[in-house]
């Protein structure tokens, strides 16, 4: 590795990382409740902006549930030493980029390569 990466230090910001993800969605779960989508106590429009607004969640939710998954993947790959090594490519991951986000399991070349697919 050309750059020595403080293990510890991205191991404890993926698990409190971890932790409010999870803690987040205890919160959702509650607001979320059923009830939610009450026909007789709201009228059309606002039942349509209900309906958005849990298209919209779910959508994040979504994308929370990927980057719950990179920290799995992520922690595992700190216990494997193999942390901070393109999943892809296995160059090394810019030390930049897991500061940002620690998380990341790509190099920034195959990053964009993903997203211009
Ligand atoms: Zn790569």
């Amino acid at each position: 590795m050309s750059e020595e990466l403080d293990l510890d230090y991205f191991k404890k910001r993926l698990i409190e990382r971890h932790e409010s993800i999870l803690a987040d969605k205890e919160t959702r779960k509650r607001n979320t409740a059923p009830k939610e989508l009450d026909q007789s106590s709201i009228g059309r429009l606002s039942r349509m902006d209900a309906m958005q607004q849990q298209q919209m969640s779910k959508a994040s939710a979504r994308l929370v549930e990927q980057e719950r998954r990179r920290i799995n993947t992520a922690l595992k790959r700190i216990e494997a030493d193999e942390y901070g090594y393109c999943i892809l490519c296995d160059e090394d991951i810019a030390v930049k980029r897991l500061q940002f986000d620690p998380s990341l399991l790509t190099c920034i070349s195959c990053a964009q390569n993903a997203e211009n697919v």
